[in-house]
């Protein structure tokens, strides 16, 4: 299975989302996926080319809104294989709501979020992932704000599967994606993908220096929901593998009553074009 396409990313040499994107495209292959089977829906921001840069279905939509549109492709056809991505500005920011509401609701989706801790399309803002203290064109005096740390609030919002990856670690990085995708229920995986441009601090040898890779810990348990919280206060929020699955959540798509395997879009609606068009003139 081939989820190259010919389009050439334009993020800049470098960049973490390079290695996000070839691990998806690596997962889905492992996973013996077609492209026809999958869709990416994006939001805004470097991160939201990606959706046009994997050879599968893709929407590149608006601004901390990919979540809600991705619900709407998996209640439309839950056969497909549904990835939201986003980054932590576009999703953390003005998508947080929606992030809650996502996990709250468990569709079987996974949500990547390229997370490099600053606005890096609109060159350079203080992002809610930055660090306190953090200098950015918005913070030259440094940012006053705390940073928002993803995995703590996934864990207290009840999330089903969490993961945190690193663009540095691919293989680590492959198999979270395919964890994710074949966990059945919301899974967030947070990927610390390094702004080689305007984020100076956050380098990958800054990232190689203090995250706590989980797969070195023979007896962490991700099953323990008080022991992945306490490991990601611990670590403030830098641990990276597997960090919790809860196996026992029932995703939203398999608790509408009388929801049929058939998809939505296999349904015949019975649409009367006459009356269609009759509907339409009267709103327009
Ligand atoms: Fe990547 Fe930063 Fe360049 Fe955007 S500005 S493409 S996040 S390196």
């Amino acid at each position: 299975k081939d989820f190259r396409n010919d389009i050439r990313p334009n993020w800049c040499p470098g960049c973490g989302d390079f290695s996000v994107q070839a691990s998806i495209q690596r997962a889905l292959a492992a996973m013996g996926k077609e492209p026809h089977e999958v869709a990416i829906i994006s939001g805004i921001g470097c991160s939201g080319r990606i959706s046009g840069y994997i050879n599968t279905y893709g929407f590149h939509g608006v601004h901390g809104r990919s979540l809600p549109t991705a619900q709407g492709v998996k209640l439309a056809n839950r056969n497909l294989t549904v990835i939201a991505s986003g980054g932590d500005g576009d999703g953390f920011g003005i998508g947080l709501n929606h992030f809650m509401h996502a996990v709250r609701r468990n569709m079987d989706i996974t949500y990547i979020v390229m997370d490099n801790q600053i606005y890096g399309l609109t060159k350079g803002q203080h992002s809610p992932t930055s660090a306190h203290g953090f200098k950015a064109k918005t913070t030259p005096e440094g940012n006053i704000e705390n940073a928002l740390v993803p995995t703590q609030i996934a864990l207290a919002a009840g999330i089903g599967f969490l993961g945190q990856g690193f663009s540095s670690d691919v293989n680590q990085l492959v198999s979270l994606i395919q964890q994710g995708i074949q966990y059945k229920g919301f899974a967030l995986i947070n990927v610390f993908s390094p702004c080689v441009t305007y984020n100076k601090i956050n380098t990958y040898d800054w990232y190689r220096e203090h995250v706590y890779n989980l797969d070195n810990v023979p007896d962490y348990d991700p099953t323990d929901r008080a022991a992945a919280m306490k490991m990601v206060i611990e670590t403030h929020g830098l641990c990276t593998g597997l960090i919790y699955k809860d196996e026992s959540r029932v995703a939203y798509e398999d608790q509408v009553p009388g929801y049929a395997a058939n998809p939505l879009v296999d349904e015949d609606l019975h649409l009367d074009a006459k009356v269609f068009e009759e509907a339409i003139r009267e709103f327009a």
